[in-house]
């Protein structure tokens, strides 16, 4: 499998290419040269393969073969070694819980499979400069990363011991919840976190910099670890084969047929909702898409006015979508041929202001005992505009993020404070260590050539 530029500018690559690279040389995303089609009798084993077996048939053909069977097995089992439950909230509403990876997440599942990407990459290097006679061990890569919150902890998660790959964070001091912070700054290792004294935008605007420092790009191989990078991005795929497993077990008929699994995305860099879409063109049998944005209205503008106007980004209580300019809606428009009315026909998308985002999660407890966090709760309510408008129909929401993340909105809503999961108790009693940081370039590019 090669990839593309979506720039056009630029030569193909691999899949290892692309992964150690993020972004091509003319600032394009890379895209697969042809999406790889399942046939029907594929798509009807993957109905019972278990969760690994079925990462690694999905993931293989993206990789190409730059990596070897045994290993991108070993990488699929690990990525995907925790639970994603379809739970039932209403008789026409189910929740695809993304949380249950080690930092509450869903970006835990892109994280961890880039990670050991460009771990196996790093030490099919070494061995290869070994048999030279080298002995140059420095790491093949930097990943820079700014984060507000979320994408941070699964990054250090994902990355922690990775040999071969150090990892940089930047976040905005005191604007990551407790736990967030404690995620992203406890580990040590290869895992350094800059403590930016200035916003989100800040962090991302030195990481920008970065990446067109000539002088910076000389001494490091720096790569991005968001969605722009194609071995984060792909692995969301899975999530939405997962789900259909568990859809076609609650809904087959002994006809074999069930209803169409309608998907509501809460959506901001669109990186997520656009895997799903990559699922869907590959042949898993999907319904419609709706992208469930708050404030951050670009995509669902464009699909009422067909002008695409990008904005500052707006701050809102679901902040992981807090993105004015979404970096992946250009892959939607790849796949669906940059035609307007593909993908009209192919995806819908509701803005969530704050306030019914607040309600929603308030009365989603109080009627179905299901606690949502803000971002699960924007894309209920948008489920329940969808639905509201194509009668007899079901959806699946993504709920990307565990409530504890988010304590202050989520408790608010619902009058009671939430339990911290076991799995986090133990950040409480780490030590958090962090590299204050002046909010601009010089002082970051100055700490990066000390
Ligand atoms: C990153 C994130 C999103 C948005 O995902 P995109 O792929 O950027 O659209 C939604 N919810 C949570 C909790 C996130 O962390």
């Amino acid at each position: 499998m090669q990839y593309y530029s979506l720039g056009k500018q630029s030569p193909h690559v691999n899949f290892k290419t692309a992964a150690i690279t993020g972004q091509a040389p003319d600032k394009g995303l890379y895209f697969p040269i042809d999406i790889p089609k399942f046939t029907a009798a594929q798509i009807e084993r993957f109905k019972t393969l278990d969760k690994a077996s079925l990462a690694f048939e999905v993931m293989k053909p993206y990789v190409g073969g730059t990596i070897d069977d045994d290993s991108l097995q070993e990488i699929c089992a690990e990525t995907i070694n925790f639970d994603f439950p379809l739970v039932t909230i209403t008789s026409s509403i189910s929740s695809l819980e993304l949380f249950h990876g080690p930092t509450l997440a869903f970006k835990d599942v892109g994280a961890r499979f880039m990670s050991r990407c460009l771990g196996y990459f790093s030490q099919q290097e070494k061995a290869a400069s070994k048999l030279l006679g080298s002995n140059i061990s420095s790491p093949i890569t930097t990943v820079l990363v700014a984060t507000s919150g979320d994408t941070g902890g699964a990054v250090a998660n994902g990355f922690l011991g990775v040999e071969g790959v150090n990892v940089i964070i930047l976040y905005p001091k005191g604007k990551v919840s407790l736990i967030q912070e404690l995620q992203l700054t406890t580990c040590g290792q290869n895992i350094t976190a800059l403590e930016v004294d200035g916003s989100f935008d800040d962090c991302q605007a030195i990481v920008k910099d970065a990446f067109m420092d000539g002088e910076l790009n000389q001494q490091y191989n720096l790569t991005s670890a968001n969605s722009i990078n194609v071995a984060r991005w792909l692995p969301q795929q899975l999530y939405y084969f997962f789900a259909w497993q568990q859809w076609v077990k609650l809904y087959q008929d002994e006809q074999g047929n069930y209803p169409a699994m309608n998907i509501v995305v809460p959506s901001g860099n669109f990186g997520n909702i656009c895997a799903g879409m990559m699922a869907k063109a590959s042949g898993l049998p999907m319904g419609h898409f709706v992208a469930a944005c708050n404030a951050n209205d670009v995509v669902t503008r464009y699909l009422a006015t067909e002008k695409y106007a990008i904005h500052q980004a707006i701050a809102t209580v679901s902040n992981a979508m807090d993105v004015g300019n979404p970096s992946n809606f250009v892959r939607i428009m790849e796949i669906l041929q940059n035609n307007f009315t593909h993908l009209t026909q192919a995806l819908t998308s509701y803005s969530i202001n704050d306030a019914t985002t607040k309600s929603t999660i308030a009365r989603v407890y109080k009627t179905n005992n299901y606690t949502l966090d803000p971002h699960g709760a924007v894309a209920f309510a948008a489920a329940e505009i969808y639905l509201s408008k194509n009668n007899f129909a079901k959806a699946v929401i993504l709920e990307t993020a565990h409530p504890v993340k988010f304590p202050e909105v989520v408790e608010e809503a619902i009058g009671e404070k939430i339990a911290i999961p076991a799995s986090v108790q133990f950040l409480l009693d780490k030590q958090k260590v962090s590299i204050p940081l002046a909010a601009n370039y010089a002082a970051f590019k100055q700490w990066m050539l000390q």
